[in-house]
Order: structure tokens, then sequence, then C-alpha cells
């Protein structure tokens, strides 16, 4: 049962039935992750036509890509054809190779004619190139357009179905680890509250895993702000997914600290994020304990909200530090140790006030876009050796920060996106664990939305 009061009466017996002759919004409860889960629930039409297309249809029905043996194909059950009346629980349209915006009547009309019949918590993927300054007129405004079809039509989408997009740099080809990865991100239900997001993937780099289910096995993983909320569950999902978890928090927090670091059966680290030494701190507890370090994710963050008319420099300071001055501090420490360099991941919580604003967060918005500039300036200085800095930016999302807002604006908050709800913990860290894995190699200084396509913001 969820604690958003509103899904639950409106999915429930005789107010479900009030709320449909209302006309009330409905949200769907969404599917999440489980270990062992089968990728889709039922059969995935792939359209568009060319080579690429052709590629990841073979790749999803289980056909070897390659001579390697490793990526063995999804054995999934792949139609090429829309037959309206089947139930599809996913649509990946491969588009490519359009050059031109009269391309896109044919693949999105053969998409339309099977949307009324589509499973709940349905998956739609573009697999597009970016439109650049370089491409032709006509070719980049069909790309664009793939944007503009891709948010409309996530808007349109009922029943917890989402829609994002794979955007595969000129020159990289679309069975590239990381365009595979973000795919396979995109279809499962670990991205059940990101909607209507296109995600770049700039290079070839990156490595599918051995075992999906498993990506993180031998690395060695720290959490900052790991004693509660969004950190606890990026923690749990981490060591899930087969890291080892150092999880940090301030000296304050310390039982709480320890319980999310025994129940993860990785260690905890009693420390200020802004302290001068933290970086050096981090890496002699994760060298001396577990004897690496691959992935930091810089989750500790506060909010001190105030209009900018009456903010004091005790209300400015102590976010900017926190949030975004101990992160920088922390990654420089990192850099020049020359132990943090087999294919590092650096990923970053932004926040969607640090995109599109909010009224009385200014400070933090400074900082929460502040992550956005620092992940996207960081990522070049490392991919030398494979590793990728990113952030991801929840938007509404259920815990205790957000418990406190007056209920009222709280029910108002968690409705203003496509999903009509609020996202939990747990997709926060699905993203995160997305972006720390192998498979995201590819995917150089990006900020990831998990905001169920809020209203608010791009
Ligand atoms: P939370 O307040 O529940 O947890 C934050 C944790 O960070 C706490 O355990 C706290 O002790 C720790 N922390 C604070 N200052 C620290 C310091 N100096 N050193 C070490 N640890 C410190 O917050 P949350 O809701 O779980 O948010 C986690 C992150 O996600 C934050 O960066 C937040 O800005 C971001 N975020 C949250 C939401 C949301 O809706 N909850 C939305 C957007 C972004």
């Amino acid at each position: 049962m969820s604690t958003d009061t509103y899904l639950n009466l409106v999915n429930s017996g005789v107010t479900k039935k009030i709320a449909t002759q209302l006309g009330l919004p409905r949200p769907a409860p969404l599917r999440r992750y489980r270990a062992g889960q089968p990728l889709l629930a039922g059969p995935v039409l792939v359209l568009g036509t060319g080579a690429d297309a052709d590629a990841v249809a073979r790749l999803l029905s289980g056909t070897s890509l390659d001579d390697t043996g490793l990526e063995r194909g999804w054995d999934l059950d792949v139609r090429r054809t829309a037959a309206p009346g089947e139930r599809h629980a996913a649509i990946v349209l491969v588009l490519t190779e359009v050059t031109h915006p009269d391309q896109l009547a044919e693949p999105m009309l053969a998409a339309a004619s099977v949307l009324k019949g589509l499973a709940p918590g349905a998956r739609i993927v573009t697999i597009s190139r970016p439109a650049g300054a370089e491409d032709g007129p006509a070719q980049a405004a069909a790309r664009q357009g793939i944007d503009g079809v891709l948010r409309s039509l996530a808007k349109e989408l009922r029943g917890g179905a989402t829609a994002n997009g794979v955007v595969v740099a000129d020159g990289v080809t679309v069975t590239a680890p990381s365009a595979l990865g973000a795919l396979r991100f995109f279809l499962s239900t670990r991205s059940a509250f990101v909607d209507g997001q296109l995600l770049h993937v700039d290079s070839e780099a990156g490595a599918l895993p051995a075992d999906w289910e498993r990506p993180l096995a031998g690395r060695v993983a720290v959490v900052t702000g790991a004693a509660r909320g969004i950190g606890a569950s990026i923690a749990k999902t981490l060591a899930r997914d087969g890291a080892t978890v150092v999880a940090v928090d301030v000296p304050a927090a310390g039982e709480q600290l320890a319980a999310v670091a025994n129940a993860v059966r990785g260690t905890a680290l009693q420390l200020d994020v802004t302290a001068e030494d933290a970086g050096q701190k981090i890496l002699e507890h994760a060298t001396t304990r577990h004897g690496r370090l691959d992935i930091v994710v810089h989750n500790a963050g506060i909010t001190r909200d105030k209009l900018l008319a009456n903010m004091t420099p005790e209300k400015w300071a102590p976010v900017l530090a926190v949030n975004v001055a101990a992160p920088l501090r922390i990654n420089e420490a990192l850099l020049e140790s020359g132990d943090f360099i087999d294919a590092p991941r650096i990923i970053g919580l932004a926040s969607t006030s640090g995109i599109a604003g909010n009224r009385g967060q200014t400070n933090y918005a400074a900082s929460k876009g502040g992550v956005i500039g620092m992940v996207r300036a960081t990522a070049p200085l490392l991919t030398a050796f494979g590793g990728t800095a990113n952030a991801v930016a929840p938007g509404f999302i259920e815990t205790e920060m957000t418990a406190r807002i007056p209920a009222l604006t709280r029910q108002v908050a968690r409705r203003l996106n496509s999903l009509q709800q609020g996202g939990q913990p747990v997709d926060v860290a699905e993203t995160v664990a997305f972006l720390a894995s192998p498979q995201a190699g590819g995917i150089l200084g990006q900020t990831l939305r998990v905001c169920g396509q809020n209203m608010v913001g791009q």
C-alpha cells in the first residue's frame, strides 16, 4: 500500500467508482522492479525501417548480436507490424534514419493504432539521433520533432505507462553498450517514475554486464547521506545490484547509519561531507576496508528555504556548502589520488528545482543547478579511464523531507506530473544504480530527471 492515500482510494472499491464518475485523476499504482521478474510481460512492437531497426529487433528477440556470446539477446516476443487488438507491453520506435519530418508519419501512426490496447505499465521508447547545427535543416527538423512527439505522448499515456527516448550521437552505433543499457532501463520496471525524458548516449564506452541482475558485482560504492530517505534506498539498491557499499552520514545520524550499513552488509563512515579532508577520508576508508573505490554518490543534501528578499548568510551558506561545494572538493581529491581510475562513476543528486526554479529556493536551486554544471564539466576529466559523471534530478519524492510540506500543497504537488503521483526513494535509487553500472559508460555529463514528467521545467 502506498503512503499516498488518494492513490489508494481511487484504486479500490466504491471510491474507485466515484472517482471515475467524477472524472478525477486516477493515478495508477506503478509496477516496480523485483529480482527475477521478466523484462516485459507481453509482446514488444519494434517500429522503424533500416539496419538499426533490424539490429534492435534481433537483439530484443534473442538472437546473438555478435560472436562473443556475451550479449545473448533478451528473449522477448518481438513483433514488427502493428496489429490493432494485440495487447503490447512495449513499443520501440527506431528512428535513427529519418531525414525529413515527412518520415515520422508512418511509424507514429503505426504506434497510434495500438496505443489503446497497451498493457498497464507499458513502455514506449524512441531511439533517435540528436539534432545538430551540422545537420541539414530538414534532418534537424525531423530529429528535433521526435523530441516533441515523445514529450507529448508521455503526457497522453495512462495506466502507469511511460515514454522515454534514447538519443544516440552520430557515429555511435545503436547497439553500443549504453544505447542498449538505456533501452533496457527504460523498458524495465526500474524506470517506473522516469517519464518524458531523453537520455543522450555520447560514446561507445561501457560494457554490457555479465549478469543483468547484478551489474555492480565486484564494485565498491560510497553513498553520502545514506542514513535515511533517498540515500538509504540508494545504498540498498546498489547492494542489491552487487556492490559493496560504504554508507556515509553525519555522526548525529550514527545509529540509523549503522542500521543501513548492516542491512546492506557494508560499512558505515561517520563524516560531515563539508570537512576539508572528506575526500581523503572516504578514499582511505574504502581502500583499507574494501580494497578499492569505484562509485561515489553525492546524495547528502539540505534545504533552508527563504525568499531571496529575506535571505541570510546562515540560510544561504550551508546549503551551498553541503550540496555542491562538498561534492566538488571530494571529486577533486579523488581525481588527484590516482586511485579512482578503473571506470569510475560519479553521480550527483540535482533537483527539478535546479532546472525549473522554485519559489523560496534560490539557495537550493543555485546548489542543484551547480550539481548539473559540475557533472557536465567533470565527465570529460574521467573519460580517459572509462569513467563518467552524471546527475539524477528527482521531482516530488515521498520522503521525510516532503512529508513536512503542508497537506494541501503536498496533494497538489503530487498530481502535477504525467503519472499523477509522487515517486518513491527507490525510483531515484534505481536511476542512480543504472548510471553507476558498466552499461552506462557512454552516458557523459547528463542529468536524468526522475519526476514522472513533472509539469515544472522541461
Ligand atoms: P533527507 O533529509 O531525508 O536525507 C538527507 C541525508 O543527508 C540525511 O541523512 C542527513 O543527515 C544527510 N546529511 C545532511 N548534511 C550532511 C553532511 N554535511 N554530511 C553528511 N551527511 C549529511 O533527504 P532526501 O529527501 O532523502 O534527499 C536526498 C537527496 O535528494 C538530497 O540531495 C536532496 O536535495 C535530493 N532531492 C530530494 C527530493 C525529494 O523530493 N525528497 C527532490 C529533489 C532532490
